[in-house]
């Protein structure tokens, strides 16, 4: 089944300490008792199982922010994704292009990545999106077709994978592209997932970048925008809860 909408993921980075996660996702808990989309957050490594203990019986779900692509072995400082999965993570975010630019991740690494999340049970959120310059020489379409035919994982449905529209130069600025550039390109995203994927027009499709409580409304009015991936604007729980409210989330 595919996902219910809006699907709203909140990636908190590298923030939080176990008192403070913890109290966030008691917040979100609290409000989503009764949601009718998906609600999901990502919290640092260290706190995937404390927060996936606490909302072991909530409608709000847990995952981890990037995995390795081997079960397990000598990768020192690396998690796998069953072990997330045994935390009690329902899902990781791969590709995520403070990955993929920060620390060089290619395409081949963010789809084994996607691979081993599936295999290991989880949902894969795999995000893609063009640099500033690349969106300044025009090359946006062409980045993303490349990004998507060299990591999106084998194997993937509708049911377990999203797909996160995050341009590298709206993360963390403040600034998004147009209403009409996303309708454009997750038109075309959408086109492309479904010359890919046997059900890929059900694949929950997200924008990402600087989305807040006074753009969300906006952006996921946007008929191929199925929700928000969201940074800075999840580690505040009314924030997080107007993003979702905002794209028709109860
Ligand atoms: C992100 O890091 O995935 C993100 C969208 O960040 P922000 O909302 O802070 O731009």
């Amino acid at each position: 089944m595919p996902l219910a909408r809006p699907v709203v993921l909140g990636n908190w980075k590298m923030n939080g300490l176990r008192a403070d996660g913890l109290a966030l996702a008691g917040r979100l808990d609290a409000r989503a008792a009764h949601a009718s989309g998906t609600l999901g957050i990502f919290p640092p490594a260290t706190l995937v199982a404390a927060v996936a203990q606490r909302l072991a019986r909530s409608r709000v779900l847990v995952g981890g922010q990037d995995c390795h692509p081997a079960e397990s072995g000598a990768f020192t400082g690396s998690i796998s994704a069953a072990m997330l999965a045994d935390a009690g993570a329902r899902a990781v975010i791969v590709g995520h292009s403070e990955r993929r630019h920060g620390l060089g991740e290619t395409d081949a690494e963010v789809k084994a990545k996607g691979e081993a999340a599936l295999a290991a049970g989880l949902m894969v959120v795999l995000c893609i999106g063009e640099t500033e310059a690349e969106y300044v020489a025009g090359e946006r379409h062409a980045v993303l077709v490349r990004q998507l035919d060299g990591s999106l994982p084998s194997g993937a449905t509708a049911e377990r994978l999203v797909v996160a529209y995050e341009p590298v130069w709206a993360i963390g600025t403040g600034r998004t592209p147009s209403l009409a550039e996303i309708a454009r390109t997750h038109a075309e995203l959408r086109g492309l997932l479904a010359g890919r994927l046997a059900d890929g027009a059900e694949v929950a499709l997200l924008y990402g970048g600087s989305v807040k409580p006074d753009n969300a409304a906006d952006i996921m009015a946007i008929e191929a925008v199925d929700g928000a991936l969201v940074g800075g604007a999840s580690l505040d729980a009314d924030s997080f809860w107007s993003i979702y409210a905002a794209g028709g989330g109860t």
